[in-house]
């Protein structure tokens, strides 16, 4: 009998085979073969739920001999509830039969994915010491972003400010838990980024919470947050002082706010997108230039890395013989 079963993969397992640190590598190698052409990577497609603020979104991807999709809700409204607010899975496919290999969770690949991408930037755009840490937002994101820092870069201090200081004070007794760091809870997110060399901004925002004057030379920002044209997190002076990265330039054009408000002001113009971060991985662009540049990555999030990441698991689990198999379908029906 032809084996067609289908890897089921919950979320446990995800955190279990999609560490961070290699996830940070599997990213470099994804949207390394991305800017140079290996992927065929459509826009992603959003359907707005209701009055526009929930979302429903389609993102397909081939990277390579990997097929697979992430098909996922965006409930910002979850953040009060006990659920996460990104839930679907990602299916991931084989290119020879066409076969479903394997359901993964998508909200624990998105946690990881999302702040590997941004580790990777900070690999390639802080300073190489960069040790004083900055997270706005405390959510899901704020977690895995704190562990893809650490993975990169030597932090020492890490200072957190969200709107809801109970959720501020839980993340830091979190952070004292799993990595023995006392995190600073500030009150105002000018206190949390002041003099810090890196700041993550990871919030539901849709209006600035990041301004560019408190911002100081040398800094790298990782804008993750804001992942519509009408949102942003970043004021148009924090966009303008920086040398600015993206991870796809066409989504950047039609998906971020954080670069389109700023066009629109007039403020700046396409050009300011100085490269994607495939293309500073294939040296095809440079990244910082001196120590006083102030970097920004604008992440959006690309079905690659979640295709990449489902191949990832998918091959880690056969290995290891792990995990739930279903026959889900997919053979003809036998002759009789
Ligand atoms: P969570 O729901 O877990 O956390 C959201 C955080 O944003 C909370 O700290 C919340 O504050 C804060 N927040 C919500 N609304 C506002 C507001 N109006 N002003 C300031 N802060 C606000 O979300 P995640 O951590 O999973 O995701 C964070 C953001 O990153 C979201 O916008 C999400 O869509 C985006 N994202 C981007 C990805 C990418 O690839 N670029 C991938 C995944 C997510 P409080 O503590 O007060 O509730």
């Amino acid at each position: 009998m032809p084996d067609a079963r289908t890897l089921i993969v919950p979320h446990a397992d995800v955190e279990r085979l999609l560490p961070m640190s290699a996830c940070i590598d599997l990213m470099a190698d994804a949207l390394a073969a991305t800017a140079r052409g290996e992927a065929l990577l459509p826009l992603r497609q959003v359907l707005r739920l209701r009055g526009g603020r929930d979302a429903f979104a389609v993102m397909p991807a081939v990277l390579g001999s990997a097929i697979g999709a992430k098909i996922i809700t965006v409930f910002p409204g979850n953040d009060a509830t006990p659920f996460d607010s990104h839930i679907g899975v990602v299916l991931y496919f084989d290119d020879t039969n066409g076969r479903l290999l394997a359901i993964i969770d998508a909200s624990s690949v998105t946690a990881i994915r999302t702040a590997a991408v941004s580790g990777l930037a900070t690999r390639l755009l802080a300073l190489p010491n960069a040790s004083d840490l900055a997270i706005l937002g405390a959510g899901v994101q704020a977690m895995t972003h704190l562990e893809a820092m650490l993975a990169v870069r030597p932090i020492t201090r890490v200072r957190i400010w969200s709107r809801g200081m109970p959720r501020c004070a839980a993340f830091a007794r979190w952070a004292h838990r799993r990595f023995g760091l006392t995190v600073q809870v500030c009150e105002t997110p000018e206190s949390a980024v002041r003099g810090a060399q890196i700041v993550c901004t990871v919030t539901a925002a849709r209006e600035p919470v990041l301004h560019g004057a408190w911002l100081s030379p040398g800094v790298h920002v990782n804008a993750v947050g804001a992942s519509v044209a009408t949102a942003r997190e970043l004021d148009t002076h924090a966009v303008v002082q920086s040398r600015l990265f993206v991870d796809r330039r066409e989504s950047a054009m039609h998906e971020a706010g954080d670069f389109l408000i700023p066009r629109q002001e007039e403020a700046i113009d396409n050009t300011h997108i100085l490269g994607e971060i495939g293309a500073l991985l294939t040296g095809e662009v440079r990244g910082r230039q001196s120590d006083d540049d102030r970097t920004l990555f604008k992440s959006l999030g690309l079905a690659v890395e979640d295709v990449a990441s489902a191949r990832f698991i998918y091959e880690r689990a056969r290995a290891e013989q792990s995990g739930t198999w279903i026959e889900l379908g997919g053979l003809r029906p036998a002759d009789e």
